[in-house]
């Protein structure tokens, strides 16, 4: 998109701070669904789901953890085991190796710190082997305190698409998403945006003709006339001048 086109575009819909809230509500009717696809029963297991989750599918640690969570119900169990037999029940999910190593490193540290338990501190998942902020954040979210917006590939896609931030690492999109989404969202947002992207506004063809943002939206490809609820935004394609 030419930068002249994308100035006028993001003039169109208006500053950010003006469609962060519409954008959250009409996704959240749009998107009534979205959660978290990981499958767990416990602070553990989602836990170890979003440590697993790394580099490969939801669908695909699910189908590990549903025999997982069988045999490996404490921390003790991930120790209690040969290395190589925990790497071979997490094999699925690739980079086992790396995984089973901090899967143990994070069970010994929850056995010698926090009595087994997962602990609730921010500060103190990231100390964990093998937790990033990604999976920091996701838990937290989960559990009811989201410190800080996780920032996936669909929630950097759209939150660039939609003007919401300019950056391109990580870090930064989740310090521009802060400033903007309402602390109360912060643990829905990225389900709506996740939904969305995979729905909707995928990374190579968005379907901006089928999305009900797309009068908010920066980068739609198509003219939209003003949203009216339960009805598309959009009117026309895009001409091809
Ligand atoms: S209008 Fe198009 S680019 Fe914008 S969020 Fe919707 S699908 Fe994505």
């Amino acid at each position: 998109m030419a930068r002249s086109y994308l100035h006028e575009a993001r003039r169109k819909v208006g500053p950010k701070r003006a469609r962060i809230r519409p954008v959250i509500e009409r996704l959240a009717v749009e998107h009534a669904d979205a959660a978290i696809a990981l499958r767990f029963r416990s602070p553990l297991e989602l836990l170890v789901s979003v440590m697993l989750s790394a580099q490969t599918t939801d669908v695909n640690v699910n189908r590990v953890t549903e025999r997982l969570f069988v045999k490996y119900k404490r921390p003790e169990d991930y120790l209690a085991v040969p290395v190589e037999e925990l790497e071979r029940d997490i094999f699925q999910t690739g980079f086992f190796r790396q995984k089973a190593k901090s899967l143990r490193g994070t069970m010994q540290i929850l056995i010698d710190d926090y009595s087994g338990e997962v602990p609730d501190d921010f500060d103190a998942l990231l100390r964990l082997p093998g937790v990033a902020r990604k999976t920091a954040n996701v838990v937290s979210a989960e559990r009811g305190h989201a410190q800080g917006v996780v920032v996936d590939t669909h929630v950097r896609r759209l939150s660039q698409r939609l003007g919401f931030t300019r950056e391109e690492d990580p870090v930064k999109i989740e310090r521009d998403l802060m400033r903007l989404v309402p602390r109360e969202d912060w643990a829905r947002f990225p389900h709506l945006l996740i939904w969305h992207g995979r729905r909707v506004c995928d990374a190579r063809r968005p379907a901006c003709e089928d999305c009900v943002i797309a009068d908010l939206c920066p980068s739609s490809r198509v003219d939209v006339v003003p949203y009216v609820s339960g009805v598309r935004a959009t009117s026309s394609p895009p001409s091809s001048s």
